[in-house]
């Protein structure tokens, strides 16, 4: 049996590893894919205190071989099921099973979905949700991206730099995003806002060629072609595996304040999966720290499972 099973290898995760390493305990951390979680499809990273600028994927890599270097255990398999209710956790994955005194859910939040015809039909052969990761395909061509928050624009102005042109497919008539960022996409000369529209379909052959919009002030439909569509419309928290154990809200966020502390005993919640105010790297270092902290604390009085 484990001290602490961690499940999610993201920037709350193995910071909660780190951490927990150093309180003495041992420590599993269980991923579904590569470690890093969003920082893996992160371009840049400026906003990260005493580092001035590093790509997500090689600041992903530092936090982990920091983890490594504690003497973290990480495996790399997907969580199915949770048994959390009693004094020894139950983890199952597709690679086997795990007991474990007390665990920290930092599962954080994957890119919604627009549930448009054609998404995941063409999901890698033209609709992405990672403009870092896929833009560079497209260079000299014409891409959409949907959405109007942060990533929306920021991956607006990278593909800006390398496509032909960009079109921004916005369902209100006004961004969400930083101010900062609205005025440089207002600069670019090939990028062509349209207010108040939905995907309705994404359409092509072997490979996306065009989309299919309904403009939402008069119901017009128009047809734009295009040879990707960067799906960037929020995060859905990645909670599945803890429902009917844990509360969440409509979101499925995870209802957790800055404690980290759920009411199941034993079970803490880190990272962009729990309901909070802000989702960056800095926040959730700092819930994986916080995480770890009350989960000693709690072995340490309660002597659970010793
Ligand atoms: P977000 O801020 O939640 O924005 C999502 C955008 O997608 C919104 O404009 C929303 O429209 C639109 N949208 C949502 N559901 C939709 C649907 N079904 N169909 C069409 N459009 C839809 O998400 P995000 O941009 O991914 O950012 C996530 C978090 O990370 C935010 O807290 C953000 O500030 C942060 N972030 C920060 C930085 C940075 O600091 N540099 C960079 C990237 C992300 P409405 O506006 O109408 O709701």
């Amino acid at each position: 049996m484990t001290d602490l099973i961690i499940i999610g290898a993201g920037p709350a995760g193995l910071t909660a590893a780190i951490y927990a390493m150093r309180y003495g305990l041992s420590v599993l951390v269980l991923d579904k894919g590569l470690y890093g979680g969003q920082l893996v499809t992160t371009n840049e990273v400026e906003n990260y205190p005493a580092i001035q600028k590093i790509s997500g994927p090689e600041l992903a890599n530092q936090i982990y071989e920091q983890a490594q270097a504690q003497g973290a255990q990480v495996k790399f398999e997907q969580v199915t099921h949770v048994h959390l209710g009693e004094p020894v956790k139950t983890v199952v994955t597709d690679g086997g099973k795990y007991l474990a005194r007390a665990v920290i859910a930092a599962n954080g939040a994957y890119r919604r979905r627009l549930g448009c015809p054609g998404e995941q039909e063409f999901t890698g052969r033209g609709v992405s949700y990672c403009a870092t990761c896929d833009g560079a395909f497209f260079k000299g061509q014409s891409v959409a991206v949907v959405g109007g928050g942060n990533t929306a624009l920021e991956d607006v102005l990278f593909l800006s730099n390398i496509c032909e042109r960009v079109f921004v497919i916005h369902r209100r008539d006004e961004f969400r995003a930083q101010t900062v960022l609205q005025q440089a996409v207002l600069q670019k000369e090939n990028v062509t806002l349209l207010y108040s529209h939905t995907v309705q379909a994404i359409k092509g052959g072997q490979r996306v060629e065009c989309i299919q919009l309904q403009n939402l002030k008069n119901n017009d439909i128009t047809t734009v072609e295009v040879n990707a569509v960067f799906v960037a419309i929020g995060l859905q928290p990645d909670n599945g595996v803890y429902e009917g154990q844990l509360p969440m809200d409509q979101g499925g966020y995870l209802l957790v304040d800055e404690t980290c502390v759920t009411p199941i005993a034993g079970v803490f919640a880190a990272g962009d999966n729990r309901q909070k105010p802000l989702r960056q790297i800095i926040t959730a270092a700092s819930d994986g720290a916080v995480a770890a902290f009350q989960a000693a604390n709690y072995l340490n009085v309660t002597g659970v499972g010793e």
